[in-house]
């Protein structure tokens, strides 16, 4: 690939990791962000802000194929448990462990490795508009020329907005989940929860999520209905939030939550999703979030993001870095997986009531049923997401042929009951 030039939109993941990929198959590499480079910002204002992600099977196979130190060596371990507070119901996962990281520690991690390669990164640099057919993209007060440009500019994507503008027939769905999110964290010494495991709490009006930090604190993801607006109007209030968190956690949860910096001003953010009809225009790709972001109820958007480089590097193994036949060949092959898990990341989460009763139950008893006969019964989604890297259009038809099963079998079970309870009745009347 002498000489052809690779131009990055966005330093996420998704961008960082195919620009390694990009410059270990020989492309000249520029990766270009609208944000502040990282390394120059406050350290610490940074860590508290970031939130965590939670690498399973498929970023790991990711990491293992481009060669780069394996995620253990800069995450915490989480030993495959999520406990579930409300029920204390554990999701015993496979032996995988899953690996948290703070997002900010792994681009860092990544771009690192990018930089050894030779990758050029240009912080504060806001597309403003592509050409797609002369090859050229704009920023602020300058003209940049590619052979080869990805689109890894994350949830609102510009590059995808420019493909929507000039390529015919190409269509976009952008979705905002009912709910709204924002970030706490827990210091290292100042709780007792167990420091390899993940926590679920579910109050009445809001839920959490606590994964496990490196510094053996907690990253706090708390999420809301929208709707509920006195949780927005108190999450605001440095005088309210205390006692919002204690009624819906209990104290001892509330009293350790610490707001990130800049929790009161900063509006919580929408989690949204897309979906696109295609990845590929002339000699670009969207890759990440700018071409299938999904909720982050199965922690999915960066193992799947990471693994779009390593699908987009075996096409070009293939088709011999021939733009033209493997960029469509990247859209057919990885489209119908992500819009699969796109789809699937939408089945809201039952958060309370006889919806997470029937959920847990029905997680614990594909658990046993797998554990027993493992031919015919898999484990749930959730635990096959993290064990495992079955294509997702599998997992959703795996998930769909065991629901019908479940069905069947608690519908036979009740059958059975109410049918044995008449002829008992009946026996008793007719004595
Ligand atoms: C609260 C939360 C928790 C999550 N937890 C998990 C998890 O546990 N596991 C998991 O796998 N995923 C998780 N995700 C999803 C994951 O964070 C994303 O899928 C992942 O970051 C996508 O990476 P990306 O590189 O595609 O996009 P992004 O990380 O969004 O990066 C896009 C980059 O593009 C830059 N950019 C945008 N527009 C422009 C422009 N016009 N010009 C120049 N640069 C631009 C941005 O500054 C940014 O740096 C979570 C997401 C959230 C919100």
């Amino acid at each position: 690939m002498q000489n052809k030039k690779a131009v990055v939109l966005g330093s996420g993941p998704s961008g960082v990791f195919c620009a390694i990929i990009l410059a270990k198959r020989g492309y000249h590499v520029s990766v270009y962000d609208k944000r502040e480079d990282f390394s120059k910002q406050d350290h610490e204002i940074v860590h508290n802000r970031a939130y965590v992600i939670a690498l399973s099977r498929r970023a790991m196979r990711a990491f293992e194929y481009a060669n780069l130190p394996h995620p253990s060596t800069f995450g915490s371990v989480q030993h495959g448990n999520y406990t579930v507070m409300r029920t204390r119901t554990v999701y015993k996962r496979f032996e995988d462990p899953i690996i948290c990281v703070k997002r900010h520690t792994l681009i860092n991690v990544l771009l690192q490795e990018a930089k050894k390669l030779g990758v050029q990164f240009y912080f504060e640099k806001r597309c403003t508009g592509i050409d797609f057919v002369s090859k050229q993209i704009f920023f602020d007060s300058e003209t940049v020329p590619y052979d080869f440009l990805i689109g890894s500019d994350g949830i609102h994507s510009q590059t995808r907005q420019h493909m929507q503008e000039v390529v015919p027939n190409f269509s976009c769905t952008v979705e905002h989940n009912p709910n709204r999110s924002k970030q706490m964290f827990i210091r290292p010494g100042t709780h007792k929860y167990a420091l390899n495991e993940g926590y679920f709490f579910t109050g009445k009006d809001i839920m959490c999520v606590l994964s496990p930090t490196r510094e053996n604190g907690f990253d706090v993801c708390l999420n809301w209905n929208r709707a509920k607006t006195h949780v927005n109007d108190a999450l605001s209030n440095p005088n309210e939030y205390k006692s919002l968190l204690a009624e819906n956690f209990g104290s001892e949860l509330a009293d350790v939550l610490v707001p990130v910096e800049g929790f009161f001003d900063t509006p919580d953010f929408f989690i949204t999703s897309v979906t696109c009809s295609q990845y590929h225009y002339l000699n670009t790709i969207l890759i990440g979030d700018a071409a299938h972001a999904m909720y982050p109820l199965y922690s999915q958007g960066c193992n799947a993001a990471l693994e779009d480089c390593v699908i987009l590097d075996q096409i070009l193994n293939t088709c011999k870095d021939d733009l033209s036949r493997a960029l469509p060949e990247f859209t057919r092959v990885r489209r119908p997986d992500t819009n699969a898990m796109v789809e699937f990341c939408r089945i809201p989460f039952p958060e309370r009531g006889l919806k997470l009763f029937i959920y847990m139950g029905s997680t614990i008893l594909a658990r046993k049923l797998h554990e027993i006969l493992p031919s015919v019964f898999h484990a749930s989604a959730f635990e096959i997401l993290q064990g495992t890297d079955v294509p997702y259009r599998k997992l959703a038809r795996i998930t769909q042929v065991q629901n019908g099963m479940f069905i069947a079998l608690v519908s036979s079970i009740l059958f059975m009951f109410v049918y044995t309870l008449v002829f008992v009745v009946r026996k008793a009347i007719s004595l």
